[in-house]
């Protein structure tokens, strides 16, 4: 089997696969308020399509891990079927979604008879006005209920990925860890990246891991986990009550919460991730200006040896950190990708 290697020594073996663009939240730090230019029916792969890439990934690739993600793929009506189907194809294969949990409660069991492994929520806050003000939605109750119904289905982990604002919900970092250690959720704070679609981040403006742990640090203690992280993005930190400080109780930890310091403390060297768009095409780093196109071979009756060989090309050029050959977000080489963070797929 020929991997995803790249020039830079690295092996792809997680595919983050995009279903739709489109999405039912309107987060300041995705998407502008009256949504983007979604697209058409036919641009967007087919049940069959999105099975295909997957399985093709899987037998001639070496991918370990399938991640769909959207825009919100829960708004994608065949989403059990696709995982269904790739399940019958790799009956140990882990399938996740990265969803904002709109519409879980009613999807969920259908979704883990089909096969789903494991969900992401992305969640910022638990404040039903900060929720409103950040999504331009007022639907937190409907996100709470999903993630129940994932809880009652026997999902687990559940993660919640958050993203701290200054200003709007960076005083809210010891609510949410309290909230999601009650009721047994992962959280992963992660630092806002330039994929926003009115290209407002701004380096100085992003809230840091390093203030990350400093507001936690504020309601918890935290001290540092001592197994190597491999390509896993986070940094996991035992979370323990203040009033336990000092103590080495083990019964003093009430969980753990991750830390993923994408711009200041990149983790690229260790990248294991491809991505395909919803409209079919290869992503070798989030932060690309390139794209490959497999949906022309797709639809050409290419055979899938053809369309491994494409994506092997696509990933050799992956670049080595961030779009380009240095690390650095924010750098002045650094230039934001046209797509954003919802067309691209998380
Ligand atoms: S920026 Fe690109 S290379 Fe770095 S971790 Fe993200 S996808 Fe991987």
């Amino acid at each position: 089997m020929g991997l995803l290697e790249d020039q830079w020594g690295r092996v792809a073996n997680d595919l983050r696969l995009s279903l739709i663009d489109k999405c039912n939240l309107r987060c300041t730090y995705c998407m502008p308020a009256e949504g983007l230019d979604w697209l058409g029916k036919n641009e967007l792969l087919s049940a069959s399509e999105a099975v295909r890439i997957a399985d093709i990934g899987v037998r001639l690739l070496g991918i370990r891990e399938v991640r769909f993600t959207g825009g919100e793929p829960l708004v994608r009506a065949d989403l059990a079927n696709i995982i269904g189907d790739l399940r019958g194809l790799h009956p140990d294969l882990p399938m996740s979604i990265t969803t904002n949990g709109i519409g879980l409660e009613k999807k969920i069991d259908k979704l883990v008879d089909a096969g789903l492994n494991r969900i992401n929520v992305s969640l910022d806050t638990v404040c039903p006005e900060t929720f409103a003000k950040i999504t331009r939605r007022d639907r937190l109750p409907h996100v709470l209920r999903g993630l129940e119904a994932a809880a009652a289905a026997g999902i687990h982990p559940i993660k919640i990925n958050a993203v701290l604002m200054r200003g709007v919900n960076d005083d809210q970092a010891g609510e949410l860890l309290d909230w999601s250690l009650r009721h047994g959720f992962q959280l992963r704070f992660i630092e806002q990246m330039p994929l926003d679609a009115d290209h407002e981040w701004t380096r100085s403006g992003m809230v840091t891991a390093g203030e990350v742990r400093e507001r936690i640090s504020e309601d918890f203690e935290l001290r540092p986990q001592s197994e190597p992280r491999g390509s896993a993005p986070a940094e996991l930190w035992d979370v323990r009550p203040l009033a336990a400080q000092g103590s080495e109780e083990k019964a003093d930890v009430l969980g753990q919460v991750g830390i993923i310091a994408s711009v200041t403390e990149p983790f690229c060297e260790a990248c294991s991730r491809t991505r395909v768009t919803a409209d079919g095409k290869i992503r070798s780093c989030l932060f690309s200006h390139e794209e490959t196109d497999l949906m022309a071979a797709l639809r050409d009756g290419s055979s899938d040896e053809q369309i491994a060989d494409i994506w092997r090309a696509a990933m050799w050029a992956k670049p080595k950190a961030h779009g380009q050959t240095k690390v650095g977000l924010g750098t002045p080489g650094f230039v934001q990708p046209d797509r954003s963070m919802s067309a691209i797929g998380g």
